[in-house]
């Protein structure tokens, strides 16, 4: 069955584009096979009379059996004054050897006379020779109309002449392109419908998110006469990025209600979002709409509670329909509610009128006073019920520890000891590390691993420091946040002190003891 909205994904060209990312030819083919598996119809390359990194990736491309997306390599129509057969730029793209190419020709005037420098009839020119080039080598041809809708405002009988021109040469989309981003939804609208009136090839739309608009925008030309939409994953690209596929993608499917990837894809979602960052080397964004880890997360004690009744009254989706998840936080705002919903997605059973539920909440408000934090730490949230519940015995006791740090010839060498009881025998260890709190670890999990192999397994993802406000005139505080992984599942653990070694050390014991305990030890 043909998709109603098709998805032309072009995070490795124009998402690349943006500060920070920095993708390696093996680091595209990766991403390539992702976004395949996850059901694009197009997926853009790179631009390969742009630099040599891309035509390697096509190179490499040509090897590889794509499932369900075809290959865009993307370029620009011939220079003025020169015979498109000629032209380098174009040459290399079809030596890409991709089934679909994509280029972009100027539908503004401002840009064919101040930028090309050339005339407006020597534009349509351009336009039509390489979309009829192309298409003679037998290539899918994606126009993209580079300004079209600021071309389109400046002069609207030009711009359509630009694009007629594309139709007529044989192009199979013509992509309106809002590609400053400052274009109004209703604007968007409006022209769209107009082009839909004028052209009969597939309409597509190309938004960047200057005015925050990129999504919206998207949306307004899909609604209005667009069944083609261009993106990149987490809305990556030139200054503030491209219009994001991971929030058009669920919109079109669950609010436009029109088919696009294949409706099994959509609960992958959350994991193509957090892959690509990965890849990118950015933290995943937590406020990011429908992926974010606060996407479906409720902290007002009045919503949580509501939320318990009935989740619809404060959520506008099933988080699981995007492999989302909601996400119950822990503060000084929480009622008994959050306590009880937490517990249970850390799989501890809790009555709604469990006596200990009332010690719980006031040692929790007392520990936030004094600076924890419990929303990024739902693992040392889990180790205070149970020891409050008494439920299980926590496995381990620090009994001593001592760390070091002395200065050798050239370099610094920090050295810990650690004394640990568990199940009421005890270890010592000793370990080097490139910074006390490194060597603490490595003591720690060596001391652990001759009771316990699998914290072996355990890795420090991530570690925060914050000092804290100094009240009532005492000395500041210092609160770590470290987040930890076993390949499957992530945790957050707390600790404060005003001794950045101690509050490392209760957020590497809170660490183990929460896995240790959770999955048994
Ligand atoms: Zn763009």
């Amino acid at each position: 069955m043909k998709p109603e909205v098709e998805i032309y994904d072009t995070t490795l060209r124009d998402g690349s584009q943006g500060e920070g990312i920095n993708f390696s030819v093996l680091d595209k083919l990766r991403i390539a096979e992702q976004l395949d598996s996850f059901g694009v119809h197009y997926i853009e390359g790179g631009w390969p009379g742009s630099n040599p990194k891309d035509i390697e990736f096509f190179n490499e491309a040509r090897h590889k059996k794509f499932k369900r997306t075809k290959l865009a390599a993307f370029g620009a129509t011939r220079r003025k004054d020169v015979a498109v057969a000629n032209d380098d730029q174009v040459r290399l793209l079809l030596q890409a050897d991709t089934p679909v190419v994509t280029i972009f020709g100027k539908s503004w005037l401002l840009h064919v006379k101040k930028v090309l420098r050339t005339t407006a009839d020597e534009n349509l020119a351009m336009i039509a020779d390489t979309v009829r080039f192309l298409k003679e080598n037998g290539k899918f041809v994606v126009y993209d109309a580079e300004h079209a809708f600021d071309g389109f405002k400046d002069n609207d009988e030009y711009a359509l002449a630009t694009w007629q021109a594309a139709e007529k040469a044989g192009a199979d989309v013509i992509a309106l392109c809002d590609t400053n981003g400052g274009s109004l939804p209703g604007e968007i609208a409006k022209i769209t419908g107009t082009a839909r009136a004028t052209l009969r090839a597939r309409l597509g739309i190309h938004t960047h998110d200057d005015a925050g608009l990129g999504v919206a925008n998207a949306l307004a030309a899909l609604e209005t006469g667009a069944s083609h939409v261009q993106g990149t994953i987490n809305g990556y690209g030139e200054r503030t990025g491209n219009c994001n596929l991971t929030s058009v993608i669920p919109n079109v499917f669950f609010k436009l209600g029109k088919s696009c990837v294949p409706p099994s894809a959509l609960p992958r979602l959350k994991n193509l979002s957090q892959f690509v960052d990965e890849i990118a080397n950015f933290r995943h964004n937590p406020r990011q709409p429908w992926v974010g880890s606060a996407a479906f997360a409720h902290k007002g004690g009045t919503h949580v509670n509501a939320v318990q009744k009935i989740v619809r009254s404060y959520e506008h989706i099933d988080p699981a329909s995007v492999g989302n998840t909601r996400n119950v936080l822990i503060s000084d705002l929480a009622g008994r509610s959050n306590i009880v919903m937490k517990a249970r997605e850390l799989g501890i059973q809790l009555a709604d009128d469990a006596p200990e539920l009332r010690e719980i909440l006031a040692r929790v408000k007392a520990l936030e006073h004094q600076g924890y934090e419990f929303e990024a730490a739902g693992g040392s949230l889990a180790v205070l019920i149970r020891k409050i519940l008494h439920h299980q015995a926590l496995p381990i006791e620090v009994r001593a520890y001592h760390v070091s740090m002395r200065y050798e010839g050239k370099s610094s060498v920090c050295e810990a000891t650690i004394k640990v009881q568990v199940d009421g025998k005890s270890a010592h260890t000793v370990a080097e590390g490139d910074g006390p709190v490194n060597a603490l670890d490595s003591a720690l999990r060596g001391a652990l691993a001759s009771f316990y192999p699998q914290v072996k397994a355990i890795r420090l993802t991530d570690y925060k420091v914050r000092i804290l406000d100094s009240s009532a005139g005492t000395a500041a505080k210092t609160r770590v946040l470290i987040q930890s992984s076993d390949g499957r599942e992530e945790w957050g653990t707390v600790g404060v002190s005003d001794n950045i070694i101690e509050a490392s050390l209760q957020a590497l014991v809170d660490s183990m003891d929460y896995r240790l305990v959770k999955k048994g030890r």
